[in-house]
């Protein structure tokens, strides 16, 4: 059965206004939040920080102050937001996680300083003839014994978003906000 994950509307707000200051290249960041019994709950997310690295087609976030901002984080909201994984755009390529997106991964999962040994990993994506319209689709996936494989994506009851969920488990929010 695929792992069932949440997210705040606040948090895909964040990851999607970022996502869209972008239009030609990577962005991305750290997905915040915790493991309840019904799945991950992301409740907050990071943006990439200001010594990200903005590629075509590669992405590496400022690690330094997305440490330090997380660990804000975990102290302000009593140590319940933590981290649970990264993610990033694909502004054209569409949803499918590259050769180095598995590793990195990996490397998040075997890093004992993440504290994630099966983070999640998600993917903001846009096809190149959907570049300038206004829909998303945001994947969330977990590592689980080295693979990555897709979690249904369940935006919080109050959302109100218009949501359709494809048998690629590729959820498409047309996120108007
Ligand atoms: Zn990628």
């Amino acid at each position: 059965m695929r792992d069932v994950c949440w997210i705040e509307p606040g948090a895909l707000t964040t990851l999607l206004a970022e996502a869209r200051r972008w239009l030609l290249r990577e962005t991305g960041g750290a997905l915040l939040g915790w493991r309840g019994e019904e799945g991950a709950v992301i409740a907050a997310v990071l943006g990439p920080g200001p010594e990200a690295n903005h590629g075509l087609r590669h992405f590496e976030p400022d690690v330094q102050w997305q440490q330090r901002e997380g660990e804000r984080i975990y102290r302000e909201s009593g140590r319940t937001i933590a981290y649970l994984g990264d993610w990033h755009s694909h502004p054209y390529g569409g949803p499918y996680p590259s050769r180095q997106d598995r590793k990195t991964a990996r490397m998040i999962a075997d890093d004992r300083a993440f504290r994630a040994p099966e983070p999640l990993y998600a993917i903001a994506s846009k096809h190149w003839y959907q570049l300038r319209g206004p829909g998303w689709h945001l994947r969330v996936m977990r590592l689980r014994g080295g693979r990555l494989l897709d979690t249904s994506l369940q935006p919080l009851p109050e959302l109100g978003l218009d949501r359709r969920e494809s048998q690629s488990g590729v959820t498409q929010l047309d996120a108007t906000t």
